[in-house]
């Protein structure tokens, strides 16, 4: 608690910045959740910002899916979102200003020229240059573009609390385009103004952004403005190493919760993908708040593990609250043509502690409770049916039979009688055990005998046994 205290500092505050680009990718919920952790530990703010400048790929339903994700993980931001389209005119203010301070220039070449320049600038291994840079004099009246003044000399050093410092040449680095000749600001100089304007202190974000990094240096320093410290993380790859892709089973958020993984097992899996507390696989929310620290980020790739994320997920479903889990797997049953009432429910809630802890997903325990869904009076599956030749008929009559007088219908009270009556009868559990399970089941795949026999109650049982044996 005092360290919290040492170490809280109000003025961080950290962002997400997503574009919206139709769903939400699964390594822009990690970035996200690593800005929320730093910015829990260090008692700073966590911001999101939509940066949906490209008119064209930012549907109203991107935004949705992006706000939807956050919220289906938890991760609420302190502050409304910004949306980046509406500060056109701040952006366009901020170029004003670089180029009142002679950090940017207008640049007047037409494409044919800027061809040329460039097959030049290839040639000789050096960054495109413009002859407007040094400019002095009238300017035309044609279109134009505002570029940054970058330094020719010397290297533009990013220092990265993931990386280290990485070095960038500065000849190497092109005077980029602040403002193009339709009026609209670039995306470098949107990040810059709006990560200055909303008081970022620290970026952490997906390492395919270290690039922009050194760009964006540049613009912080053209403005006179404090930079704020990098942290970038590396991707998250496929199990293969590969980039992550469709072909390894899922990449956006809303596919890991069709999938039927839990919120809080997501987050938890997603914290230790690519960061981690000693060998810890399984911490709380607060604990990866206390214990987050960016520089404990690896510096390679992460790799989606789906056996870890089961395991972890299995233990939240464990963890999670039956009334919960009976809400959470109804539309799925649903979806499968299962009517949601009270009834349904009623039954899934004494259902689902019988069985939860075979589940590694939603999906498989709503699978699991199928048995438990099944009418009293449905026809036995072909398999049971032969299983029940007239010996073991006779079995299942007389366990009918001692079934009738059990009052503490449990669990351990029904796994004794299941083995006293098999010592009873000389014959091990084998030999009417599959046939009980599959006439109480009707084929369904159903947990323990004594698990099933208290999912349908005493009556619920016993009618089943009535209906397969008489
Ligand atoms: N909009 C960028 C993206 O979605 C992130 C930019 C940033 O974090 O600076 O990849």
């Amino acid at each position: 608690m005092l360290e919290a205290q040492l170490m809280s500092s109000p003025s961080v505050v950290t962002r997400i910045a997503p574009s919206p680009t139709g769903y939400m990718h699964i390594g822009t919920a990690r970035t996200a959740l690593f800005n929320y952790l730093f910015a829990k530990r260090l008692g700073g703010k966590f911001l999101i910002r939509i940066e949906d400048t490209d008119r064209e790929r930012s549907t109203e339903g991107a935004v949705a899916a992006i706000f939807e994700g956050m919220a289906w993980l938890g991760l609420e931001a302190d502050e409304e979102p910004i949306f980046q389209n509406t500060r056109a005119d701040r952006h366009r203010e901020v170029v004003e200003d670089m180029l009142a301070r002679g950090g940017a220039y207008r640049c007047y070449m037409t494409t044919e020229e800027l061809d040329v320049e460039r097959t030049l600038a290839r040639a000789e291994g050096r960054s495109v240059r413009s002859p407007w840079r040094d400019h002095t004099g009238i300017l035309p009246d044609k279109p134009f573009v505002v570029r940054l003044k970058a330094p020719r000399e010397g290297q533009t050093v990013l220092r990265d609390l993931v990386k280290g410092d990485i070095v960038f040449e500065n000849n190497q680095l092109d005077d980029l385009i602040l403002l193009r000749s339709d009026g609209a600001p670039t995306y470098n100089l949107a990040v810059v103004a709006d990560d200055h304007d909303m008081h970022v202190t620290h970026v952490i974000r997906g390492d395919d952004h270290v690039s922009n990094g050194a760009r964006q240096s540049l613009i912080y320093q053209a403005l006179g403005w404090d930079l704020p410290v990098f942290a970038h993380i590396p991707l998250i790859h496929g199990p293969d190493g590969a980039k992550l892709s469709k072909r390894h089973g899922a990449q956006a958020v809303g596919e890991f919760a069709e999938m039927g993984y839990l919120p809080e097992a997501m987050r938890n899996y997603l914290a230790r993908l690519g960061w981690g507390h000693g060998d810890d696989e399984l911490f709380t929310d607060q604990q990866a708040a206390d214990w987050f620290d960016i520089k404990d980020v690896v510096s390679s790739p992460a790799r989606l593990d789906w056996d870890k994320l089961n395991f972890i997920n299995r233990h939240y479903i464990r963890e999670a609250g039956d009334l919960r889990l009976a809400g959470l797997i109804a539309p799925v049953l649903q979806a499968r043509g299962i009517q949601s009432d009270g009834a349904l429910l009623n039954r899934l809630i004494s259902v689902i502690p019988l069985i939860k802890e075979g589940a590694s997903t939603l999906i498989e325990l709503a699978n699991l409770v199928g048995f438990a869904l099944t009418a009293d009076d449905a026809p036995l599956d072909p398999k049971t049916a032969g299983l029940l030749t007239a010996e073991v008929s006779e079995r299942l009559a007389r366990l009918r039979d001692t079934l009738r007088d059990v009052e503490d219908w449990t669990v351990p009270t029904l796994e004794q009688l299941i083995r006293d009556f098999a010592a009873a009868e000389q014959v091990g559990i084998g030999k009417f055990g599959p046939a009980l399970r599959g006439v109480l089941g009707k084929g369904s795949p159903a947990p323990d005998l004594a698990s099933t026999l208290v999912a349908f109650g005493r009556e619920g049982s016993l009618a089943r046994l009535s209906f397969a044996l008489d």
